[in-house]
């Protein structure tokens, strides 16, 4: 691997982002880019995402004015509700948009890659719905772990892919993905599952989310007449965090609070972080083709991250939040796994809305910390608990 800046401006947030891929990812990053930029400036293309958004998706979600968990916090709380998206999480946002951009670019297979299968399921969706060959890289020891998400995905007619190599888990899998688009790209899509990676991916997924922000600036307005004091979401890769942020960059006064994972607590060991906080404690690196903040060892060797999330188990973030919590934009904090099986158990018996543990580490550390939300406080609710279930009930029985 080895650095392939072009052009600066476009591709770059700060000294994060870029281009690092082997020479081979070049030219299918160009056309991607190319037919995105395009496409974006399309009406009939906006039209038709719209369209699925609002048919297929189940758009827009609500901003859900959480009355028990406000009166627990002494503050006003608003949830958005992206538990209500089409497949029980906001990933679809991302998975429609690209899968679009590809059949516009007249493309005929997907490939994606999945950790705990939520991406792959998103993936999956699509691919059944708008007609693609799917094909999912997923690492054996992930496959093993997410026996539900991977029939869910060959129950919508995708194949799973497992892989072997290294760690057997999320970022061998997306290796596998990369390595696979180098020969196949002239009829293949490699639809990236959260806003990270080489240029265009951060940009294009981060707009592709960013419909959950818009949405929540008008309903917090229409419902309030005023914006937010805060917003909080949790961050794994960062898209959910991104999309709820994004239309609020420019308006200083609201308040970005970005939860990490603080897995088991924070001491590391030789190759392994025992938690997934990539932006608070990682440090400068290269990973699947960006400059961004990674958990590394002073080798440079990506160590392995933890999370009782399998969402934010990933030893990276996008460069764009490694870049806006460097200005100080977005402020980074950590809920550990205890914090979010806090939130996990709150949300469920104050509100009668099971969270997903994702995004379960949002809403503890608003319990921890609720002075931090301001008065006027929005919570991004990323996904629904259902498939966590089993995870919850083996943590209960330690
Ligand atoms: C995948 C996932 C996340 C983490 O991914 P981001 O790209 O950081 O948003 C968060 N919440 C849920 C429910 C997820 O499925």
């Amino acid at each position: 691997m080895h650095s392939l800046i072009s052009d600066t401006s476009a591709v770059k947030f700060g000294r994060y982002g870029g281009l690092f891929v082997p020479e081979t990812l070049v030219p299918p990053l160009a056309e991607l880019a190319k037919a995105y930029q395009r496409l974006m400036k399309c009406e009939d293309f906006k039209e038709e995402l719209n369209l699925a958004l609002k048919t297929f998706a189940g758009r827009p979600t609500p901003l859900y004015y959480a009355r028990n968990l406000s009166q627990k916090l002494g503050r006003k709380v608003y949830l958005k509700r992206e538990d209500l998206v089409h497949g029980g999480a906001h990933k679809l946002n991302n998975t429609l948009g690209q899968a679009l951009v590809a059949k516009k670019m007249g493309k005929t297979r997907l490939i994606a890659e999945t950790g705990a299968g939520q991406h792959g399921v998103a993936t999956a969706i699509v691919g059944a719905n708008l007609g693609f060959e799917t094909q999912v890289y997923m690492g054996e020891v992930d496959i093993e772990r997410q026996k539900m998400n991977v029939y869910r995905m060959q129950l919508m007619g995708a194949e799973v892919i497992p892989v072997r190599s290294g760690s057997r888990t999320l970022k061998d899998a997306i290796n596998e993905a990369m390595r696979d688009w180098a020969s196949s790209f002239d009829h293949t899509h490699y639809l990236l599952g959260t806003a990270a990676g080489a240029h265009p991916f951060p940009s294009m997924v981060r707009d592709f989310q960013s419909v959950i922000g818009k949405e929540a600036r008008s309903q917090i307005l229409q419902a309030e007449g005023r914006l937010p004091d805060s917003i909080t979401a949790c961050v794994g890769g960062g898209s959910n965090a991104m999309g709820i942020f994004a239309p609020f960059l420019e308006d200083e006064d609201v308040r970005l609070l970005a939860v990490e994972a603080g897995g088991r607590g924070l001491g590391k060991t030789d190759r392994i972080a025992d938690h997934g906080a990539s932006l608070g404690l990682g440090t400068d690196g290269v990973l699947h083709g960006a400059l961004t903040k990674i958990l590394q060892d002073p080798y440079g060797q990506i160590l392995e991250s933890y999370s009782v999330a399998a969402g934010l188990d990933y030893p990276g973030v996008g460069p764009e939040l490694a870049f806006l919590a460097e200005k100080g934009r977005v402020l980074t904090k950590i809920a550990d796994d205890k914090t979010a099986m806090r939130g996990f158990h709150a949300l469920s018996k104050l509100e009668g809305i099971i969270p997903a543990l994702e995004s379960a580490h949002a809403v503890g550390y608003a319990l921890q910390e609720p002075e931090a939300l301001g008065d006027l406080a929005i919570i991004n609710i990323s996904g629904r608990g259902d498939k966590d279930l089993a995870t919850v009930m083996d943590y209960e029985n330690l």
